[in-house]
């Protein structure tokens, strides 16, 4: 049993929506403890750094203006293989392609505003995390 720490946001469109109890739900329903949770509004520099890796494609710019658009909740989740299970309670990237009872079936509405992220690794989780929180915010 490998108990993990992954991070979330649940993005804009959630927060515009007043989703985040119902997408919340989800995330305990799957066994996933929220052991850190604030609510802000993303500057710029702290979207253009959480989402440097996709600096060069087409979509960063919109990627951007989507994530600083409204306030985002920020989270990190508990339990056990965390990293894998919260992908897997997103759903696909593409709502369209979103398996029934996923947040991103229930709740996105495009490619762009896919209503959650969650860490894809281990070392990318921590890096997120930190980008975030300080470790007395967690607490298990
Ligand atoms: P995330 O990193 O947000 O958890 P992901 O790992 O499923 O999502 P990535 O390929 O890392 O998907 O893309 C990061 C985010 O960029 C997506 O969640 C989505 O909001 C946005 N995005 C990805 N592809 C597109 C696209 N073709 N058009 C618009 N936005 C996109
Ligand atoms: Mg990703």
């Amino acid at each position: 049993m490998t108990i993990q720490h992954t991070f979330s946001i649940l993005k804009p469109d959630v927060t515009k929506r007043n989703l985040t109890g119902a997408v919340n739900a989800l995330i305990e329903k799957a066994g996933l403890r929220i052991v850190a949770q604030k609510r802000i509004h993303m500057t710029r520099a702290q979207a253009e750094k959480f989402y440097g890796v996709h600096a060069a494609r087409p979509f960063f710019g919109e990627l951007v203006e989507m994530m600083t658009s409204a306030p985002v909740v920020v989270q990190v989740l508990e339990g056990e293989n965390a990293i894998q299970r919260y992908r897997d309670v997103m759903g696909a990237t593409n709502p369209a392609n979103a398996a029934p009872g996923t947040i991103r079936k229930e709740f996105a509405l495009s490619m762009g505003e896919n209503s959650a992220h969650g860490s894809d690794a281990t070392e990318t989780a921590a890096l997120e995390i930190a980008q975030f929180f300080a470790g007395n915010e967690i607490v298990g």
